[in-house]
């Protein structure tokens, strides 16, 4: 029996039971006793024979555990030979491979993730627990270089070490960025890229499911059978009530339809919530449950570096080196996936990137590709949080009131409607005119020209085009503003003992969407295990500064808007005292903080632009490394980045499945 036919029969196992919950899936790769109602399902039971006796007879397999068994731990002895080599099973990883190991039932893959699979951990799976991963053993806990310009503070960054990255932990918004963003990437230099090719395979990813209703009349541009799952929450606090017509009120049109490519405009936009059980949907329960035989997942084994033979000057990835040592071979590709902060790194500790920056950290050059590491772009973000008038119930309630806390808990047990299934579904994206007057947005605009003039990047420029052509500037947001219930500022909430503890919050952020700084990462050790060296640069430009103050004080003028203006009685952070220039910039630089969207790193563009790998994800001067993650992003667009990642690693299985 050839690896194909094993492969057509656990799709149909698969397949048969697409109805039912996710988890089942993983369920029916994980154990014969599964059963599906009271039904033992034969053809799981068939699968899992057949999968065994193929991995027996290949004998390629020693060591390596199944896809969603339990955690494994370092000492875990992968080794052998597969035809792809993916490094990273975050976000990208397991949907690249998934797909690839559908579209090449032939070929062997191996997936290694440096994190542990928790596939029954709460605090990933349930939407309210969401944040509560943060800095844990989940957590890369990347923190940047002290920032000069915003008073040597330190960034934290999170990256996720898990299996499912940072996929597992995010706050799961699913939204889209606009046509021209999409259409961008192409105009920059990488053919098929653009907005057509992007919203496809966007589509492949998702499925949506809460179209036809009144928070979205659209009818086109999303999809409905992908391993994705992406709903408008069913939980909105009462107070969010308010957030559309305050917008309204501000002459902020409403949005029914932002998935398309036309996303300015207030709106409820959808979580990666499964509506069936409302846990997480995520590439981890997504992905992985679609995986045959030919594809393996290896977790707590963290990669070294990528080894290569040289001929005539081109290299050819040969496979990898794992920590320990261990060398595991590629037959056909080395596929890295392990992120925007993660990744440059990877490439570097392999010999390729900046060679004098290469050799300054101990590391044998052998490609100079300095783009590796620059261009590092993320979305600035600020918040103000509001002290709720007391017959409002904040989503806070739940981290101070323990009876509270248990009552909705047995409530999302039970599958009804609790405060556990919250997530952030109120935004709106809004470009310079509905936020400034005229004179400020001409004035802003100007400082922009400047800024991007000294940098002379391609990046900046199209920044710039966004804002400056006419036509674009009208449907390319510059800002987006977020309803996130509870406290979640830089301030902490209230301590026992203080007035305020036990108080309901409500958080408005604000978020930059082009800003013009690029930041960096980069090794400068030749040991693998060392963390980066992490540069944001956030507000270190005159145009980002004077963006986020004034994103900051539109957040006052939303919350000074009636309705919203009638749910609080007082402004917790930064509070009502500040008022001047000069307190709202030192209110930013003290509290100007990551959107946790890095992307950029291993940049898609020609090479004289910067670019680290080409339309295809090849790594100049490499013939069969590719990267595959949200660091080849060249330009940030004005959504979450989950979604466009996902379809990125649509878009990378095809052009690679194709290649061979
Ligand atoms: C707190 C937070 C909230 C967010 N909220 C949202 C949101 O609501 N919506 C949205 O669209 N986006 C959100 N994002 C961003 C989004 O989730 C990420 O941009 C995206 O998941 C990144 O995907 P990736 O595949 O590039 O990297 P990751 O998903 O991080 O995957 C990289 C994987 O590689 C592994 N790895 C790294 N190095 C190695 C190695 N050497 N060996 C083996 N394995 C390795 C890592 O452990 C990780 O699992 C959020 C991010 C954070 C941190």
């Amino acid at each position: 029996m050839n690896s194909s036919n094993i492969d057509d029969l656990i799709f149909d196992c698969i397949s048969s039971e697409s109805q039912l919950n996710k988890r089942q899936d993983v369920c029916c790769l994980l154990s014969c006793d599964c059963v599906y109602g009271s039904q033992p399902n034969f053809l799981c039971k068939m699968s899992l024979f057949i999968s065994a006796l193929s991995a027996a007879l290949v004998g390629l397999f020693q060591h390596v555990e199944p896809t969603h068994a339990a955690p494994a731990q370092h000492e875990v002895n992968v080794q052998g030979t597969y035809d792809f080599v993916v490094v990273g099973g975050g976000t990208v990883g397991n949907a690249v491979a998934a797909r690839l190991g559908q579209r090449m039932p032939g070929s062997t893959i191996l997936v290694i993730e440096a994190g542990p699979s928790v596939p029954d951990e709460d605090r990933i799976n349930i939407p309210g627990l969401k944040g509560s991963t943060l800095g844990t053993k989940y957590d890369w806990n990347f923190t940047s270089i002290p920032q000069p310009q915003l008073n040597d503070r330190v960034i934290t960054q999170s990256r996720r070490k898990v299996l499912g990255g940072t996929s597992a932990i995010n706050l799961m918004i699913w939204d889209r960025g606009s046509k021209y963003e999409y259409d961008a990437c192409e105009e920059l230099g990488n053919p098929g890229w653009d907005l057509n090719h992007m919203i496809a395979a966007m589509n492949k990813a998702e499925n949506f499911s809460s179209y036809n209703r009144e928070d979205y009349t659209g009818i086109a541009g999303f999809g409905v059978e992908g391993p994705l799952n992406a709903v408008v929450n069913k939980y909105i606090p009462a107070h969010q009530d308010t957030w559309l017509p305050t917008f309204a009120n501000l002459h902020v049109n409403r949005n029914t339809a932002w998935l398309g490519g036309e996303n300015v405009g207030a709106a409820y936009h959808s979580s990666t919530i499964d509506p069936s059980n409302y846990t997480r949907s995520y590439s981890a329960v997504g992905y992985l449950p679609l995986t045959g035989s030919n594809v393996r997942t290896v977790t707590g084994v963290e990669v070294a570096k990528v080894n290569f033979d040289e001929e005539d000057g081109d290299y050819g990835a040969t496979g990898v080196t794992l920590i320990n040592g261990t060398v595991i071979m590629a037959r056909r590709e080395v596929i890295v996936s392990a992120g925007t902060l993660k990744s440059p790194p990877l490439l570097e500790q392999s010999g390729i990137g900046n060679t004098s920056l290469l050799q300054k950290a101990g590391v044998k050059a052998l490609i100079d590709l300095a783009g590796v590491g620059e261009n590092l772009q993320d979305h600035p973000r600020i918040q103000a949080a509001y002290q709720l008038k007391d017959n409002y119930t904040s989503f806070d309630r739940l981290k101070h009131d323990a009876e509270y806390a248990a009552e909705q808990r047995e409530l999302y047990d039970a599958n009804q409607l609790s405060a556990y299934d919250y997530a952030a579904s109120a935004y709106s994206y809004q470009n310079w005119s509905s936020i400034l007057s005229q004179e400020k947005e001409t004035k802003l605009v100007e400082i922009a020209k400047r800024v991007a003039a000294e940098h002379n990047s391609v990046v900046d420029n199209k920044k710039l085009q966004w804002l400056t052509d006419l036509n674009l500037s009208a449907s390319v947001p510059e800002a987006e503003f977020l309803l996130s219930d509870g406290y979640s500022g830089l301030k902490s909430y209230p301590q026992p003992g203080d007035p305020l503890y036990g108080k309901g919050f409500t958080t408005v952020f604000a978020a930059l969407m082009h800003p013009l700084a690029r930041g960096y990462v980069h090794i400068n050790s030749s040991d693998p295990t060392a963390k980066p060296v992490y540069d944001p640069a956030f507000a270190s430009n005159e145009y980002d500064l004077k963006a986020l103050i004034e994103l900051s004080k539109y957040i006052r003028r939303i919350a000074t808007t009636a309705p919203f203006s009638s749910i609080w009685v007082d402004e917790y952070e930064p509070g009502l005292e500040v008022n001047t220039n000069e307190e709202w910039e030192d209110f930013v630089k003290n509290n100007v903080n990551t959107f946790y969207h890095p992307v950029g790193t291993c940049a898609m563009l020609p090479r004289k632009d910067g670019g680290v790998v080409d339309s295809e994800l090849k790594v100049y001067g490499t013939r069969n490394l590719r990267v595959v993650d949200a660091s080849v992003i060249p330009v940030l667009v004005s959504a979450h980045p989950q979604t466009g990642i996902y379809g990125i690693s649509e878009r990378a299985a095809i052009l690679i499945s194709g290649s061979w």
